[in-house]
């Protein structure tokens, strides 16, 4: 069973909301990720570190919203699978207000403390 304390069709809606803005971005993402071009006649070779500096930050952007993308799809599957917003170690009830700040989260306060030590 889903969590009965929450609307969980708000989740949902919220859930399907930022994986489309996380779709949108993808475009821009399959740019980045082309290797740099060495032209030299063009681009001088300051330039071309900023260009590979650039593409780095790209390719770190691009494979933390690979992770969110990934966290988006295992909460809808959750909500699919009647188990959204239980804790995956101890299996009680995430905190409300918890979920509303990151309705990916896969733990309790409990159990994400924990884990951190
Ligand atoms: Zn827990």
């Amino acid at each position: 069973m889903n969590h009965t304390g929450i609307d969980i069709r708000q989740f949902e809606a919220k859930l399907l909301a930022l994986r489309d803005a996380l779709a949108s971005t993808e475009d821009a993402e399959t740019d980045a990720k082309r290797p740099v071009e060495l032209d030299q006649s063009s681009v001088g070779r300051l330039s071309r570190m900023d260009a590979i500096q650039v593409q780095a930050m790209s390719a770190e952007a691009a494979r933390r919203n690979d992770i969110k993308r990934q966290r988006v799809a295992t909460a809808l599957t959750r909500i699919a699978n009647n188990a959204f917003g239980l804790c995956l170690e101890c299996e009680e009830e995430i905190h409300p207000k918890r979920l509303e700040f990151d309705p990916t989260l896969l733990l309790c306060v409990e159990c994400a403390n924990a884990r951190e030590q």
